[in-house]
């Protein structure tokens, strides 16, 4: 009976996305098709068509790409990696947007290499998408503080922690949901594309939030370098 409630769980989920995703696509074009058709009556030609219908492309584009994070993982592409050094590379990746938003990244990172095993470009989406929501929420300025430890020697924990308003109690149940953003310019996709990710890494996330801040902690099972 456990296994049917997860299977049908799984398939709301599914079915949830799946009109999300037609809806959110479908705004857009239909947008692009409407100023396609009056460009093309030729009474109603206008230069700002262009932005309009390129802003909606790239809405497509984002939507999409951050869809395809979650196309089914790959075993052969996981392998024991030092998440000091992917988190290295994420903050290199993060940082112009950071600065741009006088948000300055603190890393604290546990001296001894600590390593998962891990398809390594989804787990670095996962940190993206973690970063760049502690950036919005801050707006303009603040830090952010990157710690990776280990607890017992089974878990590899990763925190991000902002200086943000945080999450009210009411939000806090819905993000995680597919499309659900309280941003003009949101996707709502980053948390539940982050969640499925560490689920497949066998890992956990949670969220600690209060009106100084939120922290999200990433645990992921630690494993030897060249088990
Ligand atoms: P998006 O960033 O496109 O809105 P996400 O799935 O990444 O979508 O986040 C969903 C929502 O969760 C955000 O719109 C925001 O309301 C809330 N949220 C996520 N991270 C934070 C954070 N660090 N501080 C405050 N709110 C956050
Ligand atoms: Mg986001």
């Amino acid at each position: 009976a456990h296994e049917m409630m997860i299977n049908s769980e799984k398939l709301t989920v599914a079915g949830q996305l799946a009109a999300g995703i037609a809806h959110e696509i479908r705004n857009p074009i239909t947008a692009i098709k409407g100023f396609l058709q009056l460009m093309d009556s030729g009474k109603n030609y206008n230069q700002e068509f262009f932005s309009v219908i390129s802003a909606e492309i790239n809405r497509i584009e984002m939507i999409l790409s951050e869809l395809l994070a979650l196309a089914k993982p790959q075993l052969e592409r996981y392998r024991h990696i030092e998440i000091q050094n992917i988190l290295k590379h994420v903050v290199a990746l993060t940082k112009s947007q950071a600065i741009l938003h006088n948000v300055h990244i603190k890393t604290k990172f546990h001296s001894d290499p600590l390593f998962v095993l891990c398809d390594e470009n989804k787990l670095k989406q996962v940190f993206i998408n973690f970063i760049k929501n502690a950036i919005e929420a801050m707006e303009n300025e603040g830090t952010i503080t990157l710690t990776i430890d280990q607890h017992d020697d089974y878990f590899v924990v990763v925190n991000i922690q902002d200086q943000g308003p945080g999450i009210p109690k009411e939000i806090l149940d819905k993000i995680g949901k597919p499309f659900f953003t309280t941003k003009e310019n949101g996707t709502g996709l980053g948390v539940m594309v982050s969640f499925e990710i560490v689920k497949h890494h066998n890992g956990a996330i949670s969220i600690d939030s209060n009106s100084t801040g939120t922290t999200i902690s990433i645990q992921l099972p630690m494993t030897k370098s060249c088990e």
